[in-house]
């Protein structure tokens, strides 16, 4: 790209903090990072901690008269964000393969998915729940709004993980401030501005850090639910932070999905699904396939195939209509990549890839491995962006127990043409959701929630809904 779109200038356009109902600079300015170019794209504002403290403040003045207003205000609303997202998709999903990478189309299908999400939501209520009634007695179950909920989100789906937190949040009459991650933080401050034009001022704040505002707000006693979504380091961070005041969390993290090639898969058919489930968005999925286990009868064939896709992939900047694979998003997770391939390349074999493109940006080729140990660190830890490992396997049970082998639990895939055996094979994965030939079939309407350390509560669907409220019971005796 040589020159910048309009809604990118810094004159025309600067990116504002939301705070009050209020587009506010930020105390301090930083710079937002192009990843296909490792150049600076913009500026846009940092807010420090008087603004984070002004923000819940704004969000707890807003809670009483927002959580009052009826569901179908609330709802009406909501539904008038996701048009004014929708009417502008196309500068939203130009602006998140610039500041994210990821090719375009995948930018517009982040931003269709985030109105969806918005939409979804919107259809959701939820309603008391009688639990008992007699002659003498009746219980009722209601579900009240929490307080201020701080969202807190990363950098690799900006748009979709604030809308599953922000839909959910507000229309169950919560009210808002959102932290994005410092990297990708554009998308979400020009959604600010949309809201402030829709939202009563202070159900929706936006602010950004660079990595140093998450612990003041997970502490500040004005919160009362982070809905975070990140690794598993700073999800221990942001758990032992809400211990003070005990407040609800929902945590959803990261993963090492395992996908497991059953025998007599037709390993043609399948190979460009795994392929893509593993390097969509350059790996930088929390759900991705980032290890594969096939069975030693066509070990052969699914590394010669996967190996073949890799090679024929089109890596480059999102912004070019031919691109499949973006760059990786920043230049700390281009460095943690290029470790992992160099651990694939001490202890297994590359068969594809395996460097970063010789050009500007946190470009790198996509990289398969075969023959590597499971105790390499491409097997055991998470790599998050474009390299996935291959094991063999001889018996089924073994896979199994290979792919539980770890502390993460988010997601996995199996692969096979028999598929009751499939759907047993799916059953024993000791994680959240499972996959049975297919991958990242997330409706909004179903509940998503990591296993072991992947995660804490459910996001998604009416389990997802109710984690923004707190149960109440009202037991009501018939006669005085
Ligand atoms: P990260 O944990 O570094 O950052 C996530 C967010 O937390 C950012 O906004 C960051 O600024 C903020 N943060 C940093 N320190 C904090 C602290 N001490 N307290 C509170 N917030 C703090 O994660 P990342 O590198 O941005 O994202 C990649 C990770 O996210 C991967 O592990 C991936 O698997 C995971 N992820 C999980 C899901 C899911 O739904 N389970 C979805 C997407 C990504």
């Amino acid at each position: 790209m040589s020159a910048n779109p309009k809604f990118l200038d810094a004159e025309l356009a600067p990116f504002k903090l939301l705070i009050n109902g209020r587009l506010v600079p930020g105390a301090a300015r930083m710079d937002v990072i192009n990843p296909a170019t490792g150049k600076p794209l913009t500026q846009c504002p940092r807010a420090d901690l008087a603004q984070l403290n002004d923000a819940v403040s704004a969000a707890r003045s807003a809670f009483p008269g927002w959580s009052r207003t009826s569901w179908d205000e609330r709802r009406r609303l909501l539904i008038a964000l996701a048009d004014a997202l929708e009417a502008r998709l196309e500068e939203f999903a130009q602006l998140m393969t610039l500041e994210q990478g990821k090719p375009l189309m995948g930018a517009r299908f982040e931003i269709g998915g985030a109105v969806a999400m918005i939409r979804a939501f919107t259809e959701m209520k939820i309603e008391p729940k009688t639990l008992r009634e007699d002659a003498t007695q009746k219980i009722v179950q209601l579900r009240a709004p929490l307080g201020v909920v701080a969202a807190i989100t990363p950098w690799n789906f900006p748009m979709i993980l604030l809308m599953i937190k922000l839909a959910p949040a507000l229309v169950s009459g919560n009210t808002v401030v959102a932290k994005p991650a410092p990297t990708t933080p554009l998308t979400a401050l020009r959604f600010g501005e949309l809201a402030a034009s829709i939202l009563p001022a202070g159900v929706f704040n936006v602010i950004t850090d660079q990595n140093d505002l998450g612990t003041a707000l997970t502490q500040h006693p004005d919160v009362a639910k982070v809905a975070f979504t990140g690794s598993t380091a700073t999800g221990r961070k942001v758990m032992a932070s809400v211990a003070g005041t005990i407040k609800r969390i929902t945590l959803e993290l990261g993963g090492n999905d395992a996908a497991i090639v059953l025998p007599g898969t037709d390993i043609k058919e399948v190979a460009p699904k795994i392929f893509m489930g593993a390097m969509i968005n350059s790996g930088q999925v929390c759900l991705a396939i980032k290890r594969i286990y096939a069975h030693e009868s066509q070990y052969e064939e699914l590394c010669g195939e996967l190996a073949k896709l890799a090679s024929s992939a089109v890596v480059g900047d999102g912004m070019d209509p031919d691109t499949q694979i973006g760059p990786v998003q920043n230049k700390t997770q281009f460095e943690k990549v290029k470790d992992y391939i160099a651990d694939g390349k001490a202890r297994g074999k590359v068969i594809a890839g395996g460097k970063a493109l010789e050009r500007d940006g946190y470009f790198i080729a996509p990289t398969i491995v075969r023959d590597i140990p499971d105790d390499a660190r491409l097997v055991r830890e998470e790599q998050f962006g474009p390299v996935v490992p291959v094991m063999k396997y001889s018996s089924i049970d073994d896979a199994i127990a290979r792919a539980n082998s770890t502390e993460y639990g988010l997601g996995g895939t199996v692969w096979g043409s028999n598929l009751e055996q499939a759907y047993e094979v799916a059953a024993k994965m000791d994680s959240g959701t499972v996959w049975v030939n297919k991958h990242l079939d997330l409706p909004p309407d179903i509940p998503f929630a990591g296993a072991k350390q992947s995660g804490l509560g459910t996001e998604m669907g009416h389990e997802g809904l109710e984690e923004f409220t707190q149960a109440k019971v009202i037991h009501v005796a018939k006669s005085a």
